[in-house]
């Protein structure tokens, strides 16, 4: 990654800027490293992308105080990654400790997002002692929990053994009933149960697109880049586009077949119009 040319200044603002209006993108979902080292530019650029219709997340360790207009935009979404409780999350992420992120989010409006690893699992209460430190704040809207996610041949004390996912998929059923600011729907948490078994069955996958900081480079097939372990997958992201398609309309049909289906035919038209010679440039005769 160090290779690439991370954009920044005016010169990262219009490169964003411009892909999204060749995307127009529903949301634009802004991920690190940490995008806050470029808090300037987002400062500038986050207004600009809501004033295109574009819900915006940004995803922060939060080592330095957000901006404190942030609070105030509607369709923007702050999700401030904690790694597990402060015993931990310390150790992991200093000098960006529990009390600096609550120094820095004094007075916002964020979302508090965890990643479930193995280490939690084997300590009871864990899922419970985090929502109960969290969720009583007034800055926390919401708090989501992720399950780790390996690559394919990882052997990492990270990962959940397949008990231990059952009970983290559990403890997110029961807790959501107790902790309203755990802002998971019921759907979404038992997909956990069934995750995606390749990207080409991954909604999430196919309908993001994921670049790098040059603005350019792809990171396929989704967000992990690698070889990600679907069978594994803990993106909370994914499940909720799969519990999505898992819905019935009229209670026959699922989203998914007609998300499948519609997908298939512009691959299919984006495959024909890529063997067919480039059109003629139109209205010559005008010139
Ligand atoms: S989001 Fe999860 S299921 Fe989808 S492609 Fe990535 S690892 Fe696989």
């Amino acid at each position: 990654m160090r290779s690439l040319n991370d954009r920044k200044g005016q010169e990262l603002i219009d490169g964003v800027l411009q892909i999204v209006d060749r995307l127009k993108p529903l949301h634009l979902s802004i991920v690190g490293g940490d995008p806050l080292v470029r808090y300037r530019e987002l400062e500038e650029m986050i207004p600009l992308l809501l004033e295109r219709r574009i819900h915006v997340q940004v995803v922060t360790s939060a080592f330095r105080p957000l901006a404190p207009r942030w609070a105030t935009l509607g369709d923007l979404n702050v999700v401030v990654s904690i790694d597990g409780l402060q015993p931990e999350h310390d150790i992991r992420r200093a000098p960006t400790t529990y009390d600096r992120i609550l120094k820095n989010i004094a007075g916002q409006n964020i979302t508090i997002h965890c990643t479930i690893t193995g280490q939690m699992m084997k300590r009871p209460g864990y899922q419970r002692e985090f929502l109960e430190f969290w969720t009583p704040r007034p800055e926390i809207r919401k708090v989501w929990f992720s399950l780790f996610t390996p690559q394919v041949g990882d052997h990492l004390a990270e990962m959940l053994q397949p008990h231990e996912r059952r009970q983290a998929i559990a403890g997110m059923l029961a807790l959501r009933k107790e902790f309203a600011k755990l802002d998971m729907p019921e759907g979404m948490i038992r997909q956990f149960a069934t995750p995606p078994q390749s990207p080409k069955d991954c909604v999430f996958a196919r309908t993001t697109q994921t670049l790098s900081a040059d603005l350019t480079t792809k990171i396929v097939p989704c967000q992990f880049g690698g070889n990600p372990d679907c069978n594994s997958c803990g993106c909370l992201a994914s499940m909720g586009l799969a519990a999505v398609a898992a819905h019935k309309l009229g209670g026959i049909i699922p989203v998914g077949a007609i998300f499948k289906a519609s997908v298939e035919i512009g691959e299919i038209r984006a495959r024909r119009n890529a063997s067919l010679p480039p059109p003629e440039e139109p209205l010559r005769v005008l010139r």
